[in-house]
């Protein structure tokens, strides 16, 4: 198997996205490898078509992409007290605070390093994960304040619950609450580079939370977070990643043969099965056994049986004239009649964000465009 990412993509949506952002900064956020089309050709991709940022959950990947090259600003939000302070701030890497433990911890590394670390200071506003519970604001913008002989206040941020549900009442409130903590900082003497809510769905609702940056990770690589509302068609994005494989055999089988682990399929004619040599250990998702599309050739098939840890079975047919190598497209753009990831998604009801991040590390990425 092999992911083929189309940079051609990639840089489109980005420019698509910068459109839209309508003068706000867009950070690429690149995590999980890149949402599983790789971290560093996508971001060094959207630097190239616009984008001024860079942002990776975890400390250990954006030191990563940082060795890797990927100059500019880079922010990183997801560490423990034991992450390597001193590196990601002599890495000029951008840290999201959501505690008053990272302050200080970073504060210290900072005064070690000689060199002022950048923060930006993530409110709750309502999601109930990450960031300074509003209560607890005033006080901790205070005390990051206080440390400005190491910490250089940069950022304000939160992140929405419930963007991708528009006229949830959550959105409203979130955003409120974001005005008051960025002009209750203010007026405590923060004097902010960018304050920033938006991911992909903000961004793509007209959601009014651009502020002076956006933060899209999933629209960028051409999904669209919000597959109720609008498909990646309709929002003027291009998938950028295309799922292939080959099959591996072919074989005739007579009706009533039962197929794959626990023979949950059973051929209701004399046919033709495919095997293709791709499994969950790969990230294709078991929960798509019996359900989820391929296609072999011109033709839409569908997985056949459960889908096994190396590979899975597809019926071809009664007058199947594929063979062996033929060239089986799991998901892709969907320009040429082949399954979206959205299409995966539903199969294995999870959301597509799962479904390209879950492919294996160890399957190629091939970049074209
Ligand atoms: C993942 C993430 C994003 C991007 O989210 P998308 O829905 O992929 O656009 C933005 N901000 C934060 C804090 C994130 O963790």
């Amino acid at each position: 198997m092999r992911a083929v990412i189309d940079l051609g993509a990639i840089r489109s949506n980005t420019a698509e996205l910068l459109r839209r952002a309508d003068g706000a900064a867009v950070m690429a956020v690149v995590k999980a490898r890149g949402y599983g089309h790789g971290a560093v050709p996508c971001a060094r991709t959207a630097q190239q078509a616009g984008a001024t940022w860079v942002g990776v959950a975890q400390l250990d990947e954006a030191l990563q992409v940082r060795r890797d090259g990927i100059g500019g600003r880079l922010m990183s939000w997801i560490y423990t007290p034991q992450a390597p302070f001193d590196q990601a701030i002599e890495a000029d890497i951008d840290l999201g605070v959501s505690s008053r433990w990272a302050l200080e911890a970073i504060a210290q590394a900072a005064r070690q390093a000689g060199r002022k670390a950048r923060a930006h200071l993530k409110i709750d506003t309502g999601m109930g994960r990450a960031g300074i519970p509003p209560r607890e604001w005033t006080e901790t913008v205070d005390q990051a304040l206080g440390l400005g002989d190491a910490i250089d206040l940069v950022g304000c941020w939160s992140h929405l619950a419930c963007a991708d549900v528009p006229d949830h009442p959550s959105v409203r409130a979130q955003k409120d609450m974001f005005a008051w903590a960025v002009g209750a900082a203010e007026l405590a003497g923060a004097r902010f580079e960018v304050r920033h809510l938006a991911n992909s769905a903000a961004l793509l609702t007209d959601a009014g939370a651009n502020w002076d940056m956006v933060r899209p990770g999933l629209a960028m690589y051409g999904l669209s977070p919000i597959p109720d509302l609008a498909s990646a068609r309709e929002l003027n994005l291009r998938p950028a990643m295309r799922l292939e494989s080959a099959l591996a055999l072919v074989k005739h089988v007579e009706a009533g043969q039962g197929v794959s682990y626990g023979l949950t399929y059973r051929t209701d004619r004399a046919t033709t099965l495919g095997v293709v040599g791709a499994g969950y250990s790969d990230g294709v998702p078991r929960h798509a056994s019996n359900r989820a599309p391929v296609q072999v050739g011109a033709h839409r098939r569908r997985i056949a049986g459960r889908v096994c840890m190396d590979q899975f079975v597809v019926d071809l047919g009664p007058h199947a004239a594929d063979a062996a190598g033929d060239k089986v497209v799991l998901f892709g753009s969907g320009d040429d009649g082949e399954p979206t990831a959205q299409d995966w998604a539903e199969a294995a009801e999870t959301i597509v964000y799962e479904v390209v991040c879950r492919i294996g590390a160890h399957i190629p990425r091939v970049y074209v465009g």
